[in-house]
């Protein structure tokens, strides 16, 4: 059995268009953003089925090839690893043409999508029926989709942000073609698939995100009714060491729902990279110096950290949670800037953090993504502790933090030129240092890239690693279905 043999028969089932096999067919899905070489994750061929039908059988030949397919929705997993796989020598199975927006229920106020469908087709498919829902988008929004974005458990900005917390069943196939549709989806004519995510029995959902036991060909989402009135700010504080503060001012506005969306606090070099290009500030060797960009950050009036959030409700409790909010930040020693807003968290599409690329240039992104405990301590330590290994590498540390209850996702994007190959090296040497001293110093991950997962999946530990084993085993005993996701292999 070989990939070109699945490849031929492959041809039978979706037409011989949609299929790649050719170099210059599979250069684009081979391409990738992370600091590691693109060999060690290309795909060898790429097909794209445009149906459950389709899908069924695609997923029953690789079974019968022994061919492994990597499944992609919009395929832009950019700074994870774009579309490409774990290993090496994968079939990309290529979910775009499946792109129906199935149903909107603006009563219940819920979506049903197929995984092609962008954010941009979604919103514009609501708008086009008149109906006054916002949906919750990742910053590449208009180019990617919900079903990708919420199986990574990827987050946005209004308080739909965290996507696979707001995602209401799945249809999943298995690898030998059985369709799972979860929660409340085996009812016979459902009418509540959207409506309740738990189903009866065990709730199956999670085992289906960041994972490769199944392929997921519908996803229900819930969609936010447009509130009657927001309000978006950014509050500033001037000084790194203000971190503590700012995490002790923060925690208890989203815990009682002051602030009830996930609000992001970026540090003065994050927006120096979103606005500036790095050789406009800095010549120097090594890392960019905080002070350059505190300094940068200050003649836009802005300081250490910034903090974008909003407030959403009726007019009088908008006004209300405002002044909480600015009573609480100028208690810490912060301020707010008027009329300064984040797009993304009152529904509007942008790409407007794509300005990052400006900064080096060479098109280099590696998310480094650990999850924070929001007490002070563990800002002030995991800050410290990203700097010092950073610095050691001569990589930039930035951060862009979302701030929920408990705890933040403090997402830090290492941004270099992938055209130079010691900036690459030294920056995938920083992401595999990054993960052995923040796992040593008891910390885990929200999501990590292709070329990192083996290592993340260690620091998560043996008896977790052992269990996927063994769900992956009996759901997928051939390993047909993105072999080495997550860490998972038979
Ligand atoms: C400037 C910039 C800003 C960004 N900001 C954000 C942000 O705010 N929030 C955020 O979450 N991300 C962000 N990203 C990262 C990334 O681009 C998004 O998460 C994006 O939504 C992921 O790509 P996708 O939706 O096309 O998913 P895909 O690439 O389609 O899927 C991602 C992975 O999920 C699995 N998968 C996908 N579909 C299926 C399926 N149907 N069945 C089974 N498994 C599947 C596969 O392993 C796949 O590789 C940002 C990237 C950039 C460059």
């Amino acid at each position: 059995m070989s990939i070109a043999s699945f490849l031929a028969a492959a041809r039978a089932v979706v037409g011989k268009d949609h299929v790649i096999e050719s170099p210059d067919g599979l250069a684009p899905f081979a391409r990738i953003m992370m600091p590691v070489p693109e060999a060690e994750h290309a795909p060898v061929g790429v097909v794209s089925p445009q149906s459950l039908a389709e899908v069924r059988a695609l997923l029953r030949l690789a079974g019968e090839h022994k061919t492994p397919l990597w499944p992609t929705s919009t395929g832009k997993n950019f700074g994870y690893g774009t579309s490409t796989a774990a290993t090496p020598g994968q079939v990309t199975l290529d979910l775009r043409r499946m792109n129906r927006v199935i149903d909107i229920d603006p009563v219940l106020c819920t979506a049903l999508v197929e995984p092609g469908v962008t954010y941009k087709l979604l919103q514009d498919t609501i708008r086009a029926q008149g109906h006054k829902l916002w949906i919750d988008f990742p910053a590449p929004g208009p180019l990617v989709g919900p079903v990708g974005n919420s199986l990574e458990r990827g987050n946005g900005t209004t308080p739909y942000g965290d996507h696979f917390a707001n995602t209401c069943g799945f249809e999943v196939v298995l690898a030998d073609g059985t369709v799972l549709r979860t929660g409340m989806g085996g009812v016979a004519n459902t009418k509540s698939w959207q409506a309740f995510r738990y189903g009866y029995g065990p709730w199956l959902d999670g085992i289906f995100t960041q994972s490769n036991f199944g392929v997921v060909t519908k996803m229900g989402l819930w969609l936010m009714p447009a509130p009657p009135a927001w309000r978006s700010g950014m509050a500033v504080w001037d000084k790194f060491e203000d971190i503590g503060r700012i995490v002790d001012t923060l925690r208890p506005l989203r815990f009682d729902g002051t602030i009830g969306n996930c609000g992001t606090l970026l540090d003065s070099t994050l927006f120096a990279a979103s606005t500036a290009k790095r050789a406009d500030l800095y010549s120097g060797k090594g890392a960019i110096p905080p002070s350059v960009t505190l300094e940068y950050a200050r003649s836009k009036g802005l300081g250490a950290w910034q903090y974008a959030f909003s407030v959403y409700g009726r007019p009088d409790r908008v006004a209300s949670d405002w002044k909480v909010i600015e009573t609480a930040v100028a208690a810490s020693g912060g301020k707010l800037v008027p009329d300064a807003y984040d797009p993304m968290q009152v529904g509007e599409l942008s790409l407007q953090t794509f300005s990052i690329f400006n900064w080096t240039g060479g098109h280099g992104l590696a998310w480094f993504s650990p999850v924070m405990p929001l007490r002070p301590t563990d800002a002030i330590r995991q800050v410290e502790l990203a700097r010092g290994v950073m610095d050691k590498h001569g990589v930039d540390f930035m951060t862009g933090m979302t701030l929920n209850g408990r705890e933040g996702l403090n997402v830090m994007p290492m941004v270099f030129d992938r055209g130079d190959p010691d900036s690459t090296a030294r920056h995938r040497a920083c992401f595999e240092e990054l993960i052995q001293a923040f796992g040593e110093a008891g910390y885990g991950f929200y999501r990590t890239g292709v070329g990192f997962m083996d290592q993340v999946a260690r620091v998560h530990g043996e008896t977790q690693m052992d269990v996927n084993r063994r769900l992956k085993r009996a759901l997928d005993p051939h390993g047909i279905i993105a072999p080495g996701k997550s860490g998972i292999h038979l």
